[in-house]
């Protein structure tokens, strides 16, 4: 089987999973899903330049919580209570994919005035 290396910062565990195409072990997984979580709960006022798409948020929403419940089901190098927290922030993310449209509104709607 290929096996690769986590991306993390000095990290030499075999990568379990990937996120946003960075191939990560079981705790990085969590870190890097975390700070997501939380960049997304407070970048959804504004489609600013920077910000993602709601659609493409909502999207990186479903992957993040596909892949942590997979985690927290069967990731060899997570303890128990890491499972357990994974499970959680899997359940934070499917909450927060709540907010999120479901491909209904594509564009805001500045992409056409009322003229
Ligand atoms: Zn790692």
């Amino acid at each position: 089987m290929d096996q690769h290396r986590c991306t993390g910062s000095g990290c030499a565990q075999i990568a379990e999973t990937d996120l946003e195409g960075h191939l990560l072990c079981g705790r990085h997984f969590y870190a890097v899903a975390s700070k997501r979580l939380a960049v997304y709960r407070s970048g959804h006022t504004g489609l600013d330049g920077t910000a993602r798409s709601e659609t493409a948020i909502s999207a990186l929403l479903s992957d993040l919580v596909s892949k942590a419940t997979g985690l927290a089901a069967k990731s060899a190098s997570l303890t128990t209570s890491e499972r357990e927290e994974m499970y959680e922030l899997a359940l934070s993310a499917l909450a927060l994919r709540e907010c999120f449209p479901k491909g209904l509104h594509l564009e805001p709607h500045d992409r056409k005035q009322h003229e």
